[in-house]
């Protein structure tokens, strides 16, 4: 039988599984202390524990704890982690540091399979979905790597957050958690493709937390050929679900824009992307393209995306550009799991 990750478990399951073990309740906050306040990597480190209880689950249980393939850090402080997970199969995690604090961007599934034309991380597809302990330790195993609190999330990593759903919400659940790493929804940000019912559906959780929607084109023909997503959700049905989630939250949306030479960046497509979302208080981030292997895509220079921002600022948009933090160790995501001499990727195997 194959072992079950018990890092993955949100409270109320973690107390489930412990009653069902005939545990007394207050094993259950004890273990999930351990598992996401002192973030121990093995069942023998919870000191406390009778030592049956801990044989037990290790049986039939695993704790998330990736190891650290590769790491490269940059001169700005950037660090980019290759993780390798229980399975063998390799995801990326980045650490920014910020005036604000350490953010890391975290990975959601191995691979990815929405194809968007420019990133390297669909390339191969997607191979599995994490768990929602596979998630949380990617920031555990950085945070006892650097040495210093990790204060902000950005779900920005491998994979589409919103195609993984449940164990996204387990995860959100689990690190915002007071017994866990206690990190508020208002410091954690969620950025998906644009999967409109998906996006419904998280509006219902009405999360704190910040939304951003790589939109990248404000049409359906230049935006189709950046993303395929866009066939199956074009873009008013895009920005009318983008309307709908600040009306139900309250919560204002943020719009990555990745900025392609001749291809997204002109000033008329400066104006149609400033009717297509003025009065909606949102913040476009522009950040020129990170050109990927097999991908025709090239960066709009400096001056052009200094350009386009001010004609956003005109037109009464709200836009900044994204400083790009290291990018003298290739940290645009996917780019190292796919230089790493590639394993075949492996099977969903828990
Ligand atoms: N799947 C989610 C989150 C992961 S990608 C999403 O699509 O939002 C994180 C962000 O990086 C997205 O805005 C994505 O479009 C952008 N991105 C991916 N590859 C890129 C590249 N090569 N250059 C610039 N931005 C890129």
């Amino acid at each position: 039988m194959s072992k079950n990750c018990i890092s993955s478990q949100t409270r109320p399951q973690l107390a489930q599984t412990l009653a069902a073990l005939g545990q007394p309740a207050f094993r259950a906050g004890q273990i999930y202390r351990w598992l996401h306040q002192k973030q121990v990597t093995e069942f023998s480190a919870m000191t406390d524990q009778p030592k049956a209880l801990l044989k037990t689950l290790e049986e039939q249980y695993y704790i998330a704890a990736p190891t650290i393939r590769r790491r490269q850090q940059s001169k700005d402080g950037t660090v980019k982690y290759l993780f390798a997970l229980e399975d063998g199969n390799c995801i990326e995690t980045v650490v920014m540091r910020y005036k604000y604090g350490n953010t890391v961007c975290l990975s959601t599934q191995v691979g990815c399979r929405m194809g968007c034309r420019f990133c390297a991380s669909t390339q191969a597809g997607r191979v599995r979905n994490l768990e929602a302990g596979e998630i949380a330790a990617q920031l555990y195993t950085a945070q006892r790597d650097i040495g210093e609190r990790i204060s902000h999330i950005v779900l920005m990593g491998i994979g589409e957050p919103l195609d993984n759903f449940d164990n996204v919400m387990d995860f959100l659940t689990i690190i915002s958690s007071e017994e866990g790493a206690n990190i508020g929804m208002r410091n954690i940000s969620l950025s998906t493709c644009g999967l409109v019912p998906m996006i419904d559906r998280l509006a219902e959780k009405k999360l704190q937390l910040t939304l951003s929607i790589s939109l990248h084109a404000p049409n359906n023909a230049m935006r189709s050929s950046m993303m395929p997503v866009n066939d199956a959700y074009p873009v008013e049905q895009l920005i009318a679900a983008c309307r709908r989630y600040q009306k139900t939250t309250g919560r204002r949306i943020s719009f990555e824009y990745s900025m392609v030479r001749g291809v997204n960046d002109s000033d008329a497509t400066a104006r149609q992307l400033a009717d297509l979302i003025r009065g909606m208080g949102a913040h476009v981030n522009l950040i020129p393209i990170n050109p990927v292997d097999g991908s025709p895509y090239s960066a709009t220079d400096a001056e052009n995306v200094r350009r386009f921002q001010q004609a956003l600022t005109r037109l009464g948009v709200n836009a900044t550009v994204r400083r790009r933090l290291g990018s003298d160790i290739s940290a645009a995501c996917g780019q190292l799991r796919r230089d790493e001499a590639q394993q075949p990727p492996k099977e969903a195997t828990p």
